[in-house]
């Protein structure tokens, strides 16, 4: 297929500017069943996240004497993308939980559940470009719905090279046909970013294109940062407000 042109009149093909994100909405404590659960839309991205725990570890031999084991489950459904995805895990999402994992566990105070696990699903309902920040974006805040301390908040962002302009969260055009794709996530703590907590590469940057990348991330970052604050509030202040729901078992 051939390329096609993705920047028209100084604006993308959805209409953005280059240091703008997409539409972003965010729920927290949307899943009964789990102890921490979110909905995250990141323009056409939909994501559920679900965390269980910090509970009993099985198989018992992984469990860790001083500290939670944490385990991160990235998947894609089959139907949320345009040439039907096979199910179940393949390498690509392997990765993707792995790093991911690796993104939160720093995050997650560990030493104060031993021998607990705690479990982090993360399942992408519609993908379009970002699914791994999208979802990471989406477990903090499930995580933190779920009560497990936590040193800050983890919030993630791409950000692309689209016909020699840094812009940021790139859409799946951007993805498909851009010379670089960046996510990145940061650990953000009293609404500072500390530090950097994921960060990979496809394609080629300067120095200098990398240096404006990382200072559009860091600015996208903090709005959505907000976004997830935002709708952790809401469900806390929504369970003051709300009388206990009675059990309705069948
Ligand atoms: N994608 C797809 N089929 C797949 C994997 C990915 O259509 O099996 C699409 C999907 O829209 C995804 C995008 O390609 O969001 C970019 O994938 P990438 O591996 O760069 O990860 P992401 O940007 O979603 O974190």
């Amino acid at each position: 297929m051939q390329k096609p042109k993705l920047i028209v009149d100084g604006k993308r093909l959805d209409g953005r500017g280059f240091e703008e994100l997409r539409p972003i909405k965010i729920e927290a404590g949307v899943l009964k069943r789990a102890d921490g659960s979110c909905y995250l839309e990141m323009g056409k991205n939909k994501i559920i996240a679900a965390v269980y725990g910090p509970r009993e570890v099985h198989p018992r031999h992984l469990q860790d004497p001083s500290k939670a084991v944490i385990r991160y489950r990235y998947n894609m459904a089959p139907f949320s993308v345009e040439e039907r995805k096979k199910p179940g895990p393949d390498r690509r999402s392997v990765e993707i939980s792995k790093v991911s994992r690796e993104a939160l566990e720093p995050v997650i105070m560990k030493e104060l559940f031993p021998r607990s696990g705690i479990d982090v699903f993360v399942e992408v309902l519609q993908a379009d470009a970002g699914t791994r920040t999208a979802c990471l974006n989406a477990a903090s805040v499930a995580l933190i719905d779920a009560g497990v301390a936590m040193r800050g908040m983890v919030t993630s962002v791409a950000v692309a090279k689209v016909e020699g302009n840094i812009v940021l969260d790139p859409m799946k055009e951007e993805d498909n046909y851009g010379d670089a794709d960046v996510p990145i996530a940061f650990l953000i703590r009293n609404d500072r970013i500390e530090s950097i907590a994921l960060l990979q590469m496809d394609g080629r940057l300067t120095l200098e294109e990398m240096k404006k990348a990382m200072e559009l991330a860091k600015k996208g970052a903090m709005q959505i940062y907000r976004l997830q604050r935002e709708a952790i509030m809401k469900k806390y202040m929504k369970e003051e407000t709300e009388e206990p729901e009675e059990e309705n078992e069948q």
